[in-house]
C-alpha cells in the first residue's frame, strides 16, 4: 500500500511550526545573520514554549537533528517513536522551520548532529550518561556536536588522520577537525579518529570528548557566506586524554570497520533531515517569486514573457514536489528500521539541487530586487544559505557516487 496522507498530529504539528516560523522567525531572520548570532535567550524561550507545548523542544520534531526521537535517550517514551512515525514528523518540522530560517534548526539546543551516532553506537550507560544534559535545559542550554571532518578529510572520510591511541585506561586523541557546526559551543563532541591510517575504514573509532577536556581547545569561527547566523568550528585536539568509557559502544564494537559504519548511519539519518531543510528554503524562494511576478506581470499574462516566467515556476514547484516525496520515503523507511542508504542520498542530492535552482530562478524572476539586502526581504540571504546544502553532509557529487553504487549494487531486483 502506498500512503501519502500525514496523521492529524502530523498535521497539527506542521501547522503550528509553519506559523511560528511565519510570525516570529522571519522577522528575526535577517538580524540574526548580521550579528553572526541567535542569541541565547530567544533560544531558551524557544525551549521553554515548547516544553510548555507539550513536552521538550523535540516535541516540535527538531531537538537532536536526525535523531528521529523526541527525548533523547527516552525513546521509549516518545509518542512519534510509538507511532513509527519520529523521523517522518522531523522532516516535515525541519521543512518548516527552514523555511522561516536555517540558521535557527543549526542553533537549536540538543545532541544535534552528535544524537546519531550516540544513539547509533552508544551502550546503555553512554546513553543515558550524554544524553541525559538534554533533559532539563531550564538552568542553561546544551548542544552537543559532530566532528568528522578534517583539512584533507571531507569527501573522502575514510582518510581521517586524528589518531587516537590506548593508553591504560584512557584513550589518547591528537588532530584537528574543522568547520563543526556547534563545536566550539558543544557540551561534548562526537570525534572521529583512527587507531592507523593505513588500515582505512578498519582503524576508525568514535569518541564522546567533553568540553574542557585538558588539550581540547577551539581554532578559528568560519566567517561563512551563508548560514552566518550558524557556529561553524575549527576543533583542536592536542594529546586529549579521554576514558575508555567515552569510546562509543566499548572496544567490542570495532571488529568491523563498526567506527566508519558509525558515520555513514548517521548520515543516512540526517540527509533526509538536510534535505527538507533545503527543501525549506527553496520553497521559501519559489513562494517569493511566484508572487511577485503574479504582483508585477498581471498585465503580461498574454505575453509570451509571462509564459516563460510561469514554465520556470512550474518547474521548480515540481522538482521541489518530487525532492519532498523522496525525502519522505527516506524518512519513512528510517521510520520502519528499513535500510535507507540509497534514498537518504537520494533525497540529499535532489533537495540540495531542487533548492539551489528554485533560488536561482527567483532571483532571475525578481531581477535586481531580489539581490537587495532590506529588511525582510530574505531572498538575497536565501541565496547566499542554500548553497552549502549541497556540500555538508555529503556533497551533490557524493551522493550520486553513492545512488549510482547502490543502484548498481541492485540491479538484479531493479
Ligand atoms: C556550514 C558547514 C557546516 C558543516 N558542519 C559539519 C559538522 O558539523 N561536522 C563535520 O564533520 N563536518 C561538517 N562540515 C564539513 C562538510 O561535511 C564537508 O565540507 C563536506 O563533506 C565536503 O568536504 P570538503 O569541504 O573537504 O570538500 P572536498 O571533499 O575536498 O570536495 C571538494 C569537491 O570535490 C568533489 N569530490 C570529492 N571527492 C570526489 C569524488 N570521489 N568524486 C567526484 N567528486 C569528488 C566534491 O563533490 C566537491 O565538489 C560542514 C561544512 C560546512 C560548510
Amino acid at each position: 500500500m502506498i500512503e501519502f496522507s500525514l496523521s492529524k498530529r502530523q498535521l497539527q504539528l506542521r501547522d503550528m511550526v509553519r506559523a511560528f516560523a511565519e510570525s516570529v522567525v522571519r522577522p528575526l531572520a535577517l538580524t540574526w545573520d548580521r550579528e553572526h548570532r541567535i542569541d541565547e535567550a530567544f533560544l531558551s524561550n524557544f525551549v521553554a514554549m515548547a516544553a510548555q507545548m507539550g513536552g521538550p523542544a523535540a516535541s516540535w520534531g527538531v531537538q537532536g537533528l536526525g535523531a528521529g526521537n523526541a527525548e533523547p535517550g527516552r525513546p521509549e517514551t516518545s509518542a512519534a517513536k510509538k507511532s513509527g512515525s519520529a523521523n517522518l514528523t522531523t522532516v516535515l518540522s525541519a521543512e518548516e522551520l527552514a523555511w522561516g530560517d536555517a540558521a535557527l534548526l543549526l542553533n537549536l539546543p540538543g545532541p544535534g548532529l552528535g544524537g546519531p551516532p550516540v544513539r547509533a553506537t552508544g551502550t546503555p550507560e553512554q546513553k543515558e550518561r550524554f544524553f541525559s544534559i538534554f533533559r532539563d535545559m531550564s538552568k542553561g542550554l546544551k548542544w552537543g556536536a559532530y566532528a568528522l571532518t578534517e583539512p584533507g578529510a571531507g569527501s573522502d572520510v575514510a582518510g581521517i588522520r586524528t589518531s587516537c591511541r590506548r593508553d591504560g585506561s584512557d584513550w589518547v586523541l591528537s588532530g584537528r577537525k574543522c568547520y563543526i557546526t556547534n563545536g566550539a559551543r558543544a557540551d561534548w563532541n562526537v570525534v572521529f579518529a583512527t587507531v592507523d591510517p593505513a588500515l582505512g575504514r578498519a582503524g576508525h573509532r568514535a569518541f564522546v570528548v567533553e568540553k574542557g577536556t585538558p588539550g581540547f581547545t577551539v581554532g578559528k569561527i568560519e566567517d561563512k557566506m551563508g548560514l552566518r547566523a550558524s557556529e561553524t568550528a575549527e576543533l583542536v585536539l592536542d594529546d586529549v586524554r579521554v576514558p575508555a568509557d567515552n569510546l562509543l559502544g566499548g572496544d567490542e564494537k570495532y571488529t568491523n570497520k563498526e567506527g566508519f559504519m558509525t558515520a555513514m548511519k548517521t548520515f543516512d539519518n540526517t540527509r533526509p533531515l538536510v534535505a527538507a531543510m533545503a527543501i525549506g528554503i527553496g520553497r521559501a524562494a519559489y513562494e517569493y517569486a511566484r508572487d511577485f511576478a503574479k504582483r508585477n506581470y498581471a498585465l503580461a499574462r498574454h505575453t509570451p514573457r509571462y509564459a516563460a516566467i510561469a514554465e520556470r515556476l512550474a518547474r521548480t514547484g515540481r522538482q521541489l514536489e518530487a525532492a519532498r516525496l523522496v525525502t519522505w520515503q527516506a524518512a519513512w523507511l528510517a521510520d520502519q528500521e528499513k535500510p535507507n542508504a540509497k534514498e537518504a542520498s537520494m533525497s540529499k542530492a535532489m533537495g540540495g539541487q531542487a533548492a539551489i535552482r528554485a533560488c536561482i530562478e527567483a532571483i532571475e524572476i525578481c531581477g535586481v530586487e531580489g539581490t537587495l539586502q532590506r529588511d525582510h526581504q530574505l531572498l538575497e540571504k536565501w541565496f547566499r544559505d542554500i548553497k552549502v546544502y549541497d556540500i555538508f553532509e555529503g556533497t551533490g557529487q557524493i551522493q550520486r557516487i553513492v545512488i549510482s553504487k547502490r543502484l548498481f549494487e541492485g540491479l538484479k531486483s531493479f
